[in-house]
């Protein structure tokens, strides 16, 4: 990875920028970080070493442009044509652009930019809902090749599976906010951006926890040295195809404290056996309902992403499907949501014993009911 900033210097946009690094960064030197200028590493791409080679290679990866401001920053308006004349001459590297100012993208482009370059990235900043769903519909529509999205500092719960869904973003990265005034980032965010890529077959990386981390509604304060690693061992990051949630450590709840949860909820406590269901588990046995229901749990529920998942369970038909429903084991959103096991794995065995479990217990509490 190299990083490429050919000017340097930003302006305040939207809450994300609250506590910039860039300023932060600045501050600490004595220097405005809202004075922007154009910096000696401007032309860096296209400089050669002394055999005649240009400094960066193509195996030295990606190259991240622009990271001490805003490539779409108009304060750089004049200085961008020469930039995207060094992207030009370099078709061997990867340039990746990251900006909260997508809307000014469409103004800021070469005449030659047709339905995009093979080696730009653009990476849309979404810190919030509103950010969200004003950008991602803008990158989405955008003659780009290649599309990500960001939410660092990710500053609340974010709902973009209808951008994901659409295919057209490649990856996903979230991540807290560090420095002294950081603001809070919460796991469960993190986990519910995740549980989106997955069910959209996005890759996704957890990037780093942020100085204030609340997990389990507990806060925590993480060192600036270990936020990185501390998102690593969450194993929250998702490849698919790789079984990525298989690292990530969790413990199932016990039925008291889940049948109370369930209980408190109006609409799982919403489920009841009907009569001809009861009839029916009467009349299998227990034994029989047990069986069917692994099944469904081995076919419905235990691929690493299942056909349909958060579909795939009917609302009635059969006890175990008012059971999954009642017990919240009916897709694998909500056994991340409820249960905690995570999705973007294949279930174990044990997991799937556990639901079924569950289900059971479920179905011989109703008919001691009844
Ligand atoms: S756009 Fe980025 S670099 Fe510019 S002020 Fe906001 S956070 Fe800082």
């Amino acid at each position: 990875m190299t990083i490429w900033n050919p000017w340097h210097g930003c302006r305040r946009i939207s809450p994300g920028c609250a506590n910039c690094y860039v300023y932060r960064r600045d501050e600490s030197i004595g220097k405005d970080a809202s004075v922007v200028s154009k910096t000696r590493s401007y032309g860096l791409p296209l400089q050669k070493d002394r055999s005649g080679a240009f400094r960066i290679r193509p195996e030295s990866g990606t190259v991240f442009t622009c990271m001490t401001s805003d490539f779409f920053l108009p304060q750089a308006d004049d200085w961008r044509k020469g930039v995207w004349d060094i992207i030009r001459q370099r078709k061997d590297l990867s340039f990746h652009i990251i900006t909260k100012r997508i809307s000014r993208f469409e103004e800021c482009i070469p005449d030659d930019w047709g339905s995009g370059w093979d080696n730009v990235t653009v990476t849309a900043t979404c810190e919030d809902q509103q950010r969200t769903d004003e950008r991602l519909p803008i990158l989405l529509q955008l003659p780009i090749k290649h599309r990500q999205m960001i939410s660092e500092p990710m500053l609340e719960e974010i709902d973009a599976e209808k951008y994901l869904s659409t295919g057209l973003i490649e990856h996903v990265t979230c991540g807290g906010e560090s420095g002294s005034s950081a603001r809070v980032c919460d796991y469960r965010w993190v986990r519910e951006l995740r549980r989106q890529c997955v069910r959209c077959g996005v890759p996704f990386t957890f990037k780093q926890t942020g100085a204030r981390f609340i997990k389990d509604g507990r806060l925590y304060r993480i060192d600036r040295s270990i936020q990185m690693q501390q998102a690593v061992r969450s194993g929250c990051s998702y490849v698919p195809g790789e079984n990525s949630g298989a690292g990530i450590s969790y413990s199932l709840p016990r039925w008291e404290e889940l049948s109370a949860r369930l209980a408190a909820s109006k609409f799982r406590s919403s489920f009841k056996l009907s009569e001809a269901d009861r009839q029916y588990v009467l009349e299998k046995s227990p034994d029989v309902i047990r069986a069917h229901a692994a099944d469904f749990v081995r076919r419905r529920l235990s691929a690493e992403s299942p056909d349909k998942d958060g579909r795939q369970t009917p609302m009635k038909g059969h006890p175990v499907f008012t059971a999954q429903h009642a017990a919240a084991c009916c897709c694998r959103g909500c056994l991340e949501k409820w249960h905690g096991i995570p999705t973007g794995k294949e279930l174990t065995p044990q997991e799937q014993e556990y639901i079924v479990d569950v289900i059971m217990r479920w179905i011989t509490e109703q008919l001691r009911e009844m």
